[in-house]
């Protein structure tokens, strides 16, 4: 536990233990139906991209009003965007970590370190695993995603075991499949399996595939990496990834589209799929389909194929349970939106602006706009980005992208592999300084 959130969460627990949560919050907003900003307390559940933004902004865009309660297990904020320049020694774990404790010294938010067990949404209340309840006017769920093990047979006991790594939340498993890959021998075999879409950052498998092949040519000359992909094509960017493909991993990197897994046999270090033959890695690295993270489904709010969690689009509140907003990867995606750490800092600002404005008796934003830039490296130097901008369009309730608006590499270039660095170090600092 950080110093800095101790204290917090100690003086959390001291009002929890003498029944003081959510005492001041609930009175007011519960009575009057609309309670002003002073009193009211909103609980953000989860400090990934979409949860830290959030609870910055609420506290900002209140004045400092807002009582603002972060709940979030993780010490420190570990970025996946950047990580997979970890697994080709191109980074540290260091650099892809921001310490939470800008949000509880600069902006008052209290982070508690913790998991959140249970929510229920009739009583505005949330119960930690360590047991007390904190009650809440609005909740914020923000928990990313949840993988789904039993998709894939074996893949459940094989993760378990430490045997067959995903590495799509980063933290540990970042650094053990980089530790993976230094202990596979020349002429091994590194597979990544992607998931049939939706699944949390399109381009990001095959961004890990170029930046384990670039490793592998530097280090491991002999050694080939295979993707193995769900999808019938390459999901994003894939005149970019392919034109890198042949031009610097021919030989190297081989690809694979329409190949859906559905077993594995870590012990033989062997994929099955649906349809095509076999496939054996020294490192496996497989991705089974993706849903919101288990405390929305567990409360009942993933109502899309018990899956995602649909919103209505202007404020980002859940539409089975009223007072709960549900931001970032969990929900369901307008068209064209992607599961990215940018647009889910997008979602959060849109969902605070809306959450202070209702607390004020104040009209939403009639029509917010979120943007998303997504850098992808190709080789320890060179990045290509994607880029567009969404505004709520009402008549459809959802959002639609800006006509013109944003972009696409025309090639990878050194440039934007600087420009990768900045836009992370900018996007940390938004959501966490
Ligand atoms: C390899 C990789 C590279 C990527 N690169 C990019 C990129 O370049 N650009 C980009 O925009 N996006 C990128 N992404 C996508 C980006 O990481 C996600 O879209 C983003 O993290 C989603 O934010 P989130 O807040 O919804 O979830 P997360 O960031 O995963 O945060 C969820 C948080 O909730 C916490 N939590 C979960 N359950 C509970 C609970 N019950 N109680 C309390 N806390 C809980 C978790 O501990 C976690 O900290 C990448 C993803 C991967 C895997």
């Amino acid at each position: 536990m950080t110093p800095a959130v101790e204290p917090s969460r100690r003086r959390l627990l001291r009002a929890a233990g003498a029944g003081l949560l959510g005492a001041a919050g609930i009175a007011g907003c519960a009575t009057s139906g609309r309670a002003p900003p002073a009193a009211a307390r909103v609980l953000v559940v989860g400090g990934g991209y979409a949860g830290a933004t959030a609870a910055k902004y609420l506290r900002l865009f209140s004045g400092q009003r807002l009582d603002v309660v972060l709940v979030e297990p993780e010490a420190a904020f570990v970025s996946c965007p950047m990580s997979n320049l970890v697994h080709a020694g191109q980074a540290g774990m260091a650099d892809i970590t921001v310490p939470y404790e800008g949000l509880a010294r600069r902006h008052g938010v209290t982070v508690v370190r913790d998991r959140v067990a249970a929510i229920d949404v009739e009583r505005r209340a949330a119960r930690l695993a360590s047991g007390p309840a904190i009650r809440y006017d609005k909740l914020v769920l923000a928990p990313g995603v949840e993988m789904m093990w039993d998709e894939i047979a074996g893949l459940r006991q094989a993760h378990a075991d430490g045997r067959i790594l995903q590495a799509w939340r980063a933290g540990a498993e970042t650094a053990a499949l980089r530790r993976q890959l230094e202990a596979m021998p020349d002429g091994g075999t590194f597979a990544i399996v992607i998931p049939e879409s939706p699944y949390r950052c399109p381009p990001d498998p095959y961004e890990r595939a170029c930046l384990v092949a670039h490793y592998c040519k530097r280090v491991k000359p002999r050694a080939k990496v295979l993707v193995l992909d769900a999808n019938e094509d390459v999901t994003s960017k894939g005149p970019l990834f392919r034109k890198a493909w042949a031009e610097s991993y021919a030989g190297t990197l081989e690809y694979q589209p329409q190949s859906k897994a559905v077993a594995v046999d870590a012990a033989a270090g062997v994929v099955k799929f649906e349809f095509q033959d076999d496939v054996r890695a020294d490192v496996l690295n497989v991705l089974p389909p993706m849903r919101a993270g288990a405390i929305a489904l567990q409360t009942g709010l993933a109502n899309v194929n018990a899956r995602w969690c649909e919103v209505d689009f202007l404020t980002f509140e859940s539409t089975v349970a009223r007072h709960v907003h549900v931001l970032g990867d969990s929900i369901q995606i307008a068209p064209l939106m992607p599961k990215s750490g940018h647009m889910a800092n997008s979602h959060a600002k849109v969902a605070a602006a809306a959450i202070v404005a209702e607390l004020n008796g104040w009209p939403a934003d009639p029509e917010p706009m979120l943007t998303n830039t997504c850098y992808s490296f190709v080789d320890d130097r060179r990045a290509v980005h994607v880029a567009s901008v969404h505004r709520y369009a009402a008549a459809e309730r959802t959002f639609r992208t800006v006509p013109g608006s944003g972009g696409l590499s025309s090639s990878a270039n050194e440039p934007e592999g600087r420009q990768a660095w900045g836009w992370a170090r900018s996007i940390w600092a938004d959501a966490l300084a």
